[in-house]
């Protein structure tokens, strides 16, 4: 097996672009697609001072690496904000981590802690501790971005988190929804801008980033993650259609055509054709022997 780019031993077998590369060149490969996302879908512009969500977790590091490499070519500046968020012997690892990410790659680490706000995670005696979590995440991301003068917040969100929240949204009906998940959404009022740098990369790309550059990820689940059915479904999809997750995931945010199509007639039959001549009427001619009905 050979590396499609460089000709050596191929280390990674990527089936969604049908491609084998080795460690080195999957890094390169890897940065090259978050960059042409950056610049086609305009996700940071010239100057933005970035603050970049890390959670110690592989999407975040991923996030982290590859916009400090890329900034010089952007123009932006970035920070690093970690939550800690209170859940024991998870949250001072995740932290230790963040740490020693952002001194190795000379960045400089923001830390908020939710027990300054008055309660931690492990404190919170609801069924769905994970919505209480979500919540002050948000909150407390919000409120830093803004209150430090950022002009945007970075998160890892990958193609498998906004295809898992695709589902469950839609099942809900709740539609707006999408428009909140898009590449780079403008803040208003006290929100502030959201960029989503990697919306196009899934897990598995992720994690073989992070494991080519070298940096340490957080290994261990939060306490109360609870197993995503809907993630094991996108994964048994994938397998069946390789690249499904990412052509889903362009095709929601393309952007569509506002005025309609101006509609064309078949020249022969005057059905409704985008072509010449439809469809059906070239096939009468390619197989019939009659005329056409016209
Ligand atoms: Fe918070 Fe843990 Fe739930 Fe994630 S899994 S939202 S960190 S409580
Ligand atoms: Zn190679």
């Amino acid at each position: 097996m050979k590396c499609k780019m460089c000709g050596g031993k191929a280390e990674i077998r990527l089936r969604a672009y049908r491609i084998q590369l080795c460690k080195n060149c999957f890094r390169v490969f890897y940065e090259r697609r978050v960059e042409d996302d950056m610049k086609k879908y305009r996700i940071v512009r010239n100057g933005e001072r970035i603050c970049v969500a890390l959670s110690g977790g592989k999407d975040s590091i991923a996030l982290i690496h590859v916009l400090n490499k890329l900034k010089d070519k952007f123009k932006i500046s970035i920070e690093a904000l970690h939550l800690d968020l209170g859940i024991g012997a998870y949250s001072s690892k995740a932290e230790s981590i963040c740490r020693e990410v952002c001194q190795k790659l000379d960045i400089k680490l923001n830390v908020v802690r939710l027990s300054d706000y008055g309660f931690r995670i492990e404190d919170v005696d609801v069924k769905k501790v994970c919505s209480v979590c979500g919540n002050a995440k948000r909150y407390l991301m919000n409120r830093f971005t803004r209150e430090n003068g950022f002009d945007a917040l970075a998160t890892g969100h990958n193609a498998d988190d906004i295809l898992t929240n695709f589902f469950k949204n839609w099942i809900a009906g709740n539609m707006e929804w999408i428009d909140k998940q898009r590449p780079r959404t403008e803040g208003f009022d006290k929100i502030v801008t959201r960029i989503r740098p990697l919306f196009l990369r899934t897990d598995q790309e992720n994690s073989l980033y992070v494991e080519s550059i070298n940096l340490p990820a957080l290994g261990i689940k939060c306490p109360y993650a609870v197993v995503d059915k809907w993630r094991r479904i996108i994964d048994d999809i994938e397998k069946e259609i390789p690249g499904f997750k990412q052509n889903f995931v362009r095709n929601m945010f393309k952007e569509r055509k506002k005025d309609q199509k101006k509609i064309k007639h078949c020249s022969i039959c005057g059905e409704v054709s985008n072509v010449e001549t439809c469809q059906f009427c070239r096939n009468v001619m390619r197989f019939g022997k009659g005329k056409i009905k016209h």
